[in-house]
C-alpha cells in the first residue's frame, strides 16, 4: 500500500457521513469559491487510502490486507458508483425521480455485497486450534474490493431510498459541492468552515453596502 505518498493526499474536509455519502464526497472544492476541484480518488492508492480510512464502516471481511492493492479496474468501479451516488443525492435533495441509469449501477453494484453464514471446519466440537467463535461469513463475490464495493452501495440504497433520504442535504455554502445527512436541527453547512466562510462573506458584503 502506497502509505508515504497518501500522506500527502488531500483529503475530503468531510467525513463519517453514511458511507455513499462520503464516496461522493471525495470529489469537493478546496479554497472555497474561487477554489479548485479536487478528486481525492484520482489513483488506485488513493482508494486504498480511502478504505483504509473508512475499515470501521466497512464489513471487517474480507479482510482488506489480505486482499492486496486496488487496481485502476476498482477505482474505475468506486468512481463510477460514485458518480451514481452524485446524481441520485443531487435527484434526492431536488425531490426529483431518480434516474433509471444511475439506479442501475448502484442495485447492480449492491448485489456484490451478498454473503452468507457457514458453519466453519472449526466448528465441530469447538476445541480444533483456529476453532472461529460463531459462523464463517461466506460472500458470493470473490474480490473483497467489490465487495466493499458493494458494501458502500447498500449504503446509497439504506441512505437514498430510505426514511433518511429526507435528512440529505447539499451544502448551500457557495463554492460547495459536499452533501451531508442533517443530522441536528440546527445543521445547516457540511462543515463549520463553510458555515464561516458564508459568515465572513455575509460579513463583508454587510459592510460594503
Ligand atoms: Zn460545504
Amino acid at each position: 500500500m502506497a502509505k508515504t505518498e497518501s500522506g500527502e493526499r488531500p483529503r475530503p474536509p468531510l467525513s463519517g457521513e453514511p458511507l455513499a455519502l462520503d464516496l461522493v464526497n471525495t470529489t469537493f472544492i478546496q479554497g472555497g469559491l474561487r477554489g479548485s476541484l479536487v478528486d481525492a480518488l484520482a489513483v488506485p492508492a488513493d482508494l486504498d487510502l480511502w478504505l483504509e480510512e473508512h475499515a470501521q464502516a466497512l464489513p471487517p471481511e474480507p479482510a482488506r490486507p489480505a486482499a492486496g492493492p486496488a487496481t485502476a479496474s476498482h477505482l474505475e468501479e468506486f468512481r463510477r458508483l460514485r458518480e451514481a451516488l452524485r446524481e441520485l443525492s443531487r435527484a434526492c435533495v431536488a425531490e426529483e425521480p431518480y434516474g433509471e441509469q444511475p439506479v442501475a449501477v448502484v442495485n447492480r453494484a449492491a448485489r456484490l455485497a451478498v454473503s452468507w453464514p457457514e458453519i466453519g471446519d472449526g466448528a465441530a466440537g469447538g476445541t480444533a486450534a483456529g476453532a472461529a467463535d460463531g459462523p464463517v461469513v461466506r460472500w458470493a463475490e470473490s474480490d473483497p474490493l467489490m465487495v466493499l464495493l458493494g458494501a458502500v452501495a447498500v449504503s446509497g440504497v439504506e441512505l437514498l431510498a430510505g426514511p433518511g433520504r429526507h435528512g440529505v442535504r447539499a451544502c448551500a455554502a457557495p463554492g460547495c459541492i459536499l452533501y451531508f445527512v442533517k443530522s441536528h436541527r440546527r445543521r445547516e453547512w457540511c462543515t463549520p468552515a463553510c458555515g464561516n466562510r458564508v459568515r465572513v462573506a455575509r460579513h463583508h458584503r454587510q459592510r460594503r453596502s
